[in-house]
């Protein structure tokens, strides 16, 4: 089975300190709250990639708030890694970015086999290849980027690598819809 690594937060949730209307649900982790909304149609996005590939949700956030978050998703069959399984970022980012990196290799030894869907292109400047740049969600009740994913996804899985220029893959993933 091919696999899959989805970043978590701006991808899939977002989170803030803040409570932010009647969506957001709290979570209490080491002493700090979290408020967490789930982007529109997440849980069947989640629930169709795992269908597909071998999934890993990697966060930068620490487990024990990846943990929190996931036990309220409830979806049982994907392997969740914090920022304890990244490393350090070499050469840190100079313009405030994240200082981690998501490391494939820790993973899979073949590239041509494992794909990143993330919102930071930081993650997979070393391996520009195998990341697919999504657009950085955080709360818009109208976004439809995991739905439309899912069926660029579909089609990538059957690839025979699915290591290829993904920069375009809205407008192909458009292409492939239409037909
Ligand atoms: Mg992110």
């Amino acid at each position: 089975m091919k696999k899959l690594v989805l970043d978590f937060d701006e991808t899939l949730v977002y989170s803030s300190t803040q409570v932010m209307g009647v969506n957001s649900v709290p979570f209490t982790v080491n002493d700090t709250t979290f408020y967490t909304m789930l982007r529109p149609r997440a849980k069947e996005f989640l629930k169709f990639v795992r269908q597909k590939f071998e999934v890993c949700v990697w966060s930068t956030g620490k487990q024990a708030y990846l943990d929190a978050v996931w036990d309220y998703i409830a979806l049982d069959g994907f392997t969740l890694w914090g920022r304890e399984q990244c490393r350090q970022a070499d050469p840190p980012p100079a313009n405030g970015g994240e200082p981690y990196e998501k490391p494939l290799r820790q993973l899979t030894d073949d590239l041509s086999q494992i794909v990143l869907v993330d919102n930071s292109p930081s993650m997979f400047a070393k391996c520009p290849l195998n990341g697919i740049l999504c657009r950085t969600w955080r709360g818009d009740p109208h976004d439809t980027e995991l739905e439309h994913l899912s069926y660029y996804l579909e089609w990538l899985e059957r690839q025979p690598s699915m290591q290829r220029d993904h920069h375009a893959w809205r407008l192909e993933t458009l292409c492939l819809r239409s037909r």
